[in-house]
């Protein structure tokens, strides 16, 4: 009996998923989460290739992919949650950024292409990330999926159950294409991206230049950005929050200057190696992510 009481804990593996709360290492808030940093993990591993897909697949070209691997990368390492972090550029045109459970992070072409310097693309791959760490993503498949149907895809994609791979990867990734953050989870990510990207060495006035971009976006391109604007809208508060966050904060305050980026140029020259990437010939399916 104490034998199969053992078993049944460890199966469950995690003290969060038996409560059902995690504490975000990065806000110090309790949220909900109904599985492990492993699943969590498992369940980001195994959807990765599969989203990457619906996205027309990685762009082709091993320097690119190792230039926004490591600038996502100085602002993974310096985030508040150990998270395997990986960084993935999509050849879709729409422009967009995404994170998956356990730290796999998303942007297409389409967002690099309309981006004019390095501390911008710090800035969203630091969005990112905050999504992550203040475990965002993972609450949203949990209202997306439902607890006991995202516990059974984590136990199956984690190994722990028998089941089709396949088939619940498939779930996970139409659940996050259909994921939409709230308005606080949004400025949420939008603060931690300035403390990543801070942290990492970039001017925070990238992530004011990064929402304004969006913000032309959103206005002058809404018909051809599809679901991004239309299901999620992008709001204009967002910038007077980040202003706000940098003001209220000294050591923001010191890191912005309005002097240009200086890696403005190896981002130039990076972005014209996009000019060779064409964008998969159907018109990928929208997330919901900005
Ligand atoms: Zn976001």
């Amino acid at each position: 009996m104490a034998i199969m009481m053992l078993v049944f804990v460890l199966s469950g593996g995690f003290v969060g998923g038996l409560t059902g709360c995690a504490t975000s290492p990065a806000t110090g808030e309790t949220v909900p989460k109904f599985i492990s940093d492993e699943q969590e993990i498992a369940i980001g591993e195994e959807a990765a290739p599969q989203f990457a897909n619906e996205f027309g697949g990685e762009v082709d070209d091993p320097v690119l992919r190792r230039y926004v691997s490591r600038v996502g990368g100085q602002v993974a390492a310096v985030s508040d949650r150990d998270m395997p972090y990986e960084f993935y550029l999509v050849r879709s045109d729409v422009p967009n950024a995404f994170a998956l459970p356990g730290g796999k992070i998303f942007i297409t072409a389409g967002l690099m292409r309309r981006m004019t310097n390095q501390r911008q693309l710090a800035a969203v791959l630091g969005h990112e990330v905050g999504h992550v760490a203040d475990m965002h993503n993972i609450q949203g498949m949990q209202r997306q999926m439902g607890q006991s149907a995202l516990v059974k895809v984590a136990q199956v994609l984690g190994g722990e159950k028998y089941g089709s791979v396949a088939g619940q990867v498939t779930q996970v990734v139409t659940s996050m294409k259909l994921l939409e953050y709230s308005r606080d989870q949004e400025h949420t990510a939008d603060r931690l991206g300035v403390r990543y990207m801070t942290r990492a060495g970039y001017n925070p006035r990238g992530m004011i230049e990064l929402l304004s971009v969006l913000d032309r976006l959103s206005n002058e391109e809404k018909s051809k950005l599809g679901e991004l604007f239309r299901t999620h809208p992008y709001s204009s508060d967002r910038i007077d929050n980040v202003r706000e966050h940098i003001q209220a904060n000294e050591t923001y305050r010191r890191a912005f200057t309005n002097e240009p980026d200086p890696k403005a140029d190896e981002f130039h020259r990076m972005r014209n190696r996009l000019k060779d990437i064409k964008p998969p010939v159907k018109p990928p399916d929208n997330a919901r992510e900005a």
